[in-house]
């Protein structure tokens, strides 16, 4: 749907959004281009460079280039965190104007893109800290041999980016790479290109020498694909959709490429009988409606104890008609416009779908007073059966699905009981119960009585069809280097001596 009245564009627009290759703002080769929507109005607002195999080959020609013959890579790390310390005050001293765009381009609201803006500083600093305290292991044998780890970045890293929180999920593969020393390629989402190109006027005012970061936009199918086969990108960092995710390890393959994948979710939120009631519905409401819904780790199934479930059905329904839909300009809205007219057909698809397997307590379409626009009710369905689509696929929307259950077995066969394994939040005051289900819940990340609140250092990834390999902390550090070992020789050299014994006779 579209609206005739388009929205005013916000200053730091550029004419056109082009790609970056050796410090250049550049167009596509062959200067194809592909349209930009408001998610407001769905109105083109600008157009950005559709890059294609000859625009990722100058890319990586361009951070080959960087890495063999510049100085980055050899920077001390003291050096390299200063660049991402300048990273960082910047971030922080524009995050008014970065959230302005990230919220137009993407539809999420002012506030939470504001968060997410902070937040994308916060990386920087984080991992500005970490590479000057990184410290690697030694071994040694006495009066045999010391062996030490030789940590090296790689190359070229090539980052895969989706759409939702662009800003932020860039910064968590940038702020990595480029403190260990890599050149990269970033290649963002096709439906957000807005906010990525910002990173190249902040990291030129840091300091960061030309050629380190190349920026390429377009579709994945064609910009993306010529970054996973490109045979000088060693290593590619892929969050998105875990469909996208498999195809992407299966044309990595012949190459060998090291490997972080970060993908979909279904995470359940279990609420026992004993659970402070008042704030797991707030936090479960928070879990799955925040970023509108467009989030990987949302807890987009709600699992509750019988002996509450009417109370917390009630409850829940109630106060998610409350939730503030609307302009995701206005600091008041709490859930914004969706991304883009197919993801809103999507959601729409699933809510339709919702309404033939389980009960709809909440929502349940477009708002009343949204005509236009990608708007979506924040909609809650009941009594959800677990082979029920909306239970078993991500929807990724301002949806949810709640499912009673009678004892801890069933929840956790439940909790279990899809393809993902991303997040998973339990609500308990039974200390033994929470810690034991975290044991065995399949997930990669568990908070108990507590949103989605991370710790820098601690581990981020999925099991089963939500990731391949975890990244946060060192474990970033770990996977844009290599560690070769090296191994001193201190004693009498420790040789068989091959070919010492008589000359053979003829
Ligand atoms: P997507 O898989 O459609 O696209 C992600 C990126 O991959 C885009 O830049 C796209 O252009 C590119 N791409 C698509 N096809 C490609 C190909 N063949 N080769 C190379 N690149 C290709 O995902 P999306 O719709 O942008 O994002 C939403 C998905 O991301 C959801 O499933 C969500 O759960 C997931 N996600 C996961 C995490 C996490 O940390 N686990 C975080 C955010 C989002």
């Amino acid at each position: 749907m579209t609206s005739t009245t388009p929205r005013p564009i916000p200053d730091g627009v550029p004419e056109r959004i082009r790609h970056y290759i050796g410090g250049e703002l550049t167009d596509s080769a062959d200067g194809a281009v592909f349209d930009v929507l408001d998610p407001v109005t769905n109105e083109v607002y600008v157009r950005a460079a559709a890059g294609k195999k000859a625009d990722i080959d100058r890319a990586v020609a361009a951070a080959r280039k960087a890495f063999t013959e510049g100085p980055w890579p050899k920077l001390l790390p003291r050096e390299r965190s200063r660049v991402l310390n300048r990273i960082a005050d910047l971030v922080e001293s524009r995050d008014k104007r970065l959230a302005a765009l990230e919220s137009f381009d993407s539809g999420l609201p002012i506030s939470q893109a504001l968060g997410q803006a902070r937040r994308a500083a916060e990386n920087f600093r984080f991992f500005a800290d970490l590479i000057v305290a990184q410290a690697d292991d030694a071994y040694k044998v006495p009066g045999r041999q010391v062996n030490y780890v030789n940590r090296k970045p790689i190359g070229v890293a090539g980052l895969i980016t989706p759409w939702n929180t662009p800003f932020m999920l860039e910064s968590w593969k940038l702020a990595p790479a480029l403190a260990t020393g890599n050149t990269v390629v970033l290649k963002p989402a096709e439906f957000t290109p807005l906010s990525a190109s910002l990173w190249a006027e902040i990291f030129e005012e840091a300091g960061l020498p030309a050629g380190v970061f190349n920026l390429v936009n377009g579709f994945g199918e064609d910009a993306g694909d010529a970054l996973v086969k490109h045979p000088d990108v060693p290593l590619i960092s892929f969050t998105g959709e875990s469909r996208t995710g498999s195809l992407i390890f299966g044309n990595a393959a012949p190459f060998l490429k090291g490997l972080s994948m970060e993908l979909g979710g279904k995470s359940p939120a279990i609420v026992f009988a004993d659970a402070d009631l008042e704030t797991a519905i707030d936090a479960t409401i928070f879990g799955v409606f925040s970023l509108n819904g467009e989030r990987c780790t949302a807890g987009s199934r709600i699992l509750v104890e019988r002996a509450v479930y009417d109370e917390f059905v009630e409850r829940y329904a109630a106060q998610a008609e409350r939730v503030v839909v609307g302009d995701p300009a206005d600091p008041a809205t709490e859930v914004g416009a969706l991304v883009h007219p197919e993801h809103y057909e999507k959601v729409m698809k699933y809510i339709e779908i919702g309404k033939t397997e389980a009960r709809l307590v909440a929502g349940g379409g477009r708002p009343a007073g949204f005509p236009t626009g990608n708007y979506v009710a924040p909609t809650v369905f009941a009594d959800v059966k677990p082979d029920a689509r909306i239970f078993q696929e991500e929807i990724f929307g301002p949806v949810v699905a709640i499912t009673p259950f009678d004892s801890e077995e069933e929840a956790l066969e439940l909790a279990n009981n899809t393809k993902y394994g991303l997040a998973a939040y339990v609500w308990t005051n039974d200390l033994k119960r929470a810690h034991n289900f975290a044991q065995s819940v399949e997930a990669g990340m568990v908070w108990l009585n507590s949103n989605n609140v991370r710790d820098l250092r601690t581990p981020f990834g999925g099991v089963k069809a939500s990731g391949l390999g975890h990244e946060g902390g060192y474990r970033s550090i770990d996977f844009y280097t290599d560690q070769q070992a090296v191994h001193i020789n201190l004693g009498e050299v420790h040789n068989p001596a091959f070919g010492k014994g008589a000359k053979p006779v003829d």
